[in-house]
């Protein structure tokens, strides 16, 4: 993955490209892995950094959803299970088994959610990780010591995956590129080329870093924008009416203490009838989240005091020692790309399923659906593009598609600090092109503890500026951004 190489193919390219892609988040790279493994031209343009917007920012579980089960939405949670199970196969560097505890407190929530997640399992079929089970309360105190005890009566235990989503991405990115797909970070599609017809025929895009402008051509350009879909679509049809109803979801991350164990807490029901995680991650408790209807989606999104206050709350009720704002290492905030359905008002309520529309003039957008289920999302995509974009038919092969291992590679083995040779890896192999591209995305220090991601950042300015021959002006205004990002990161006390 080398940005100035990827760049040089487009300018030099005279021929359209098969499948253009707006948007360098899960479902954009997805389609990417997808459309480029099938054999097809890919390009890829992202804004910022891939993995900006929210697939950096979710709560990194490849699941089948508990709580749409228990809207009784069966084909959404078997469809996610089955991709659960062949994303652990094809990138078990990074998706693992996760057990979980729903702990029981009323005396009916034994055999209610006993039976409702021995139905998770039964849907699951072959791609289940592990039979559900109910517990007595010293097997679950045994588990998770530091659950409030307070008339505890038991808990049930059941399995789901984690994973962690930023490097999962640059990991598809590197599989994408592998199977001849053109990839480049910093670059913003500005305008969408038609032709005499009025039909979308290719792009014009913006290199963040040099300032110039570039176009290309496309047999079918694909709108994979997440939360931002809007914003191209009114580019391509000015009064288009939106589709997204954008929802933010904010996460606290907590010293370890607060989790000790490997087993993570499900609450299914919170106070606002939500469901509340709290989870081992990367030797830190993360807990999470809310759906807090927002009026537009913006790159950096900051968590609100009644957020952050609610988390605190709902933790409170489960956590034997109560965490305070005192306590919090980081917080991050993702927006949801939400496809309205009708007239729902609350966004707990909008489809989790993912969404194909196709402009007059032939732009595809695709939007909604979540982490687990980007692949099916990129195949259903390529499918339309195919016919949209008369592109010879040729069958998906993402189903069994080993996602690239960067230490099979030969990239340093990963450590909680990263240290010169991660940070010149990540520089020369995955277009980490920021102080933030390395701290927040390539490694995840800026989401794991705020403090620490300050104290590192100076070190990896420097060798960022050697690896990328950056002047020491470049560094002074690397660490100027980065201290603002990472305000985004912070919470007064
Ligand atoms: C709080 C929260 C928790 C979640 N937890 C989970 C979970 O545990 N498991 C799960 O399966 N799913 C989860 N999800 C859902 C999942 O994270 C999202 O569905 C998924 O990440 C959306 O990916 P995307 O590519 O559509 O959008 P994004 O990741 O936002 O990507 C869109 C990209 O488009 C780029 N872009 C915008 N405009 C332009 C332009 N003009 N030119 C170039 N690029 C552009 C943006 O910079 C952005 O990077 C969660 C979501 C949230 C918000």
């Amino acid at each position: 993955m080398k940005r100035d190489a990827f760049l040089q193919r487009i300018v030099e390219r005279r021929e359209p490209w098969d499948i253009a892609v707006i948007g360098g988040g899960a479902t954009g790279v997805g389609i990417a892995v997808d459309a480029a493994s099938r054999g097809y031209s890919v390009v890829l343009l992202e804004q910022s950094d891939f993995g900006k917007g929210t697939s950096s920012r979710s709560t990194k579980l490849v699941h089948g959803g508990v709580r749409y089960l228990q809207q009784g939405n069966i084909s959404l949670v078997m469809e996610a299970l089955k991709e659960r199970g062949m994303l652990l196969k094809n990138a078990p560097h990074l998706v693992h088994d996760l057990q979980f505890i729903v702990p029981n407190y009323a005396w009916w929530e034994a055999p209610f959610y006993g039976i409702g997640l021995k139905v998770y399992d039964l849907l699951a079929g072959k791609y289940g990780f592990g039979p559900s089970e109910i517990l007595s309360r010293d097997e679950v105190l045994a588990h998770i010591p530091t659950l409030s005890q307070d008339g505890l009566r038991g808990g049930v235990k059941y399995h789901d995956g984690q994973f962690d989503d930023a490097r999962l991405l640059i990991d598809l990115a590197g599989t994408a590129a592998d199977h001849g797909a053109c990839l480049v970070n910093y670059a913003r599609a500005a305008a969408l080329e038609k032709d005499r017809d009025g039909f979308v025929c290719g792009l014009t895009f913006r290199d963040e870093e040099s300032g110039t402008s570039h176009a290309l051509g496309a047999r079918c350009v694909i709108n994979a924008t997440g939360p931002f879909c809007d914003e191209l679509r009114r580019v391509d049809e000015p009064e288009v009416t939106p589709m997204i109803a954008p929802s933010q979801g904010v996460h606290l991350v907590l010293p370890r203490e607060f989790l000790p164990g490997d087993t993570a807490i499900m609450v299914p029901h919170t106070r606002d009838g939500r469901v509340m995680f709290a989870i081992p991650w990367h030797g830190h408790a993360l807990i999470g989240t809310t759906d807090t209807p927002i009026p537009a989606a913006v790159l950096e999104p900051s968590p609100q005091a009644q957020e952050i206050d609610f988390i605190l709350e709902t933790a409170s009720d489960y956590l034997a020692r109560r965490p305070t704002r005192a306590d919090i290492l980081s917080v991050f905030t993702g927006i949801r790309p939400l496809v309205k359905t009708g007239e729902a008002s609350n966004t707990a309520t909008l489809s989790r399923d993912h969404t194909i529309h196709i402009s007059s003039s032939g732009l595809l957008t695709i939007a909604g659906g979540k982490w687990t289920t980007y692949r099916k999302m990129a195949e259903d995509a390529v499918d339309h593009a195919i016919v949209l974009g008369h592109l010879d038919e040729r069958p998906c092969v993402t189903r069994e598609l080993r996602i690239r291992d960067p230490h099979c590679l030969g990239a340093p083995a990963p450590c909680p600090e990263p240290r010169d040779e991660h940070v010149a890896w990540h520089a020369r192999h995955e277009m980490a092109r920021t102080v933030e591209d390395v701290l927040a995305r390539r490694t995840r220090v800026l989401f794991l503890d705020v403090q620490a991601a300050l104290a590192l950042a100076p070190a990896v300015a420097r060798i960022l500026a050697r690896e990328l021959g950056r002047a020491a002006a470049w560094q002074q205004t690397q660490l100027a951004s980065f201290a603002e990002t990472a305000a985004h990161f912070r919470i007064a006390r």
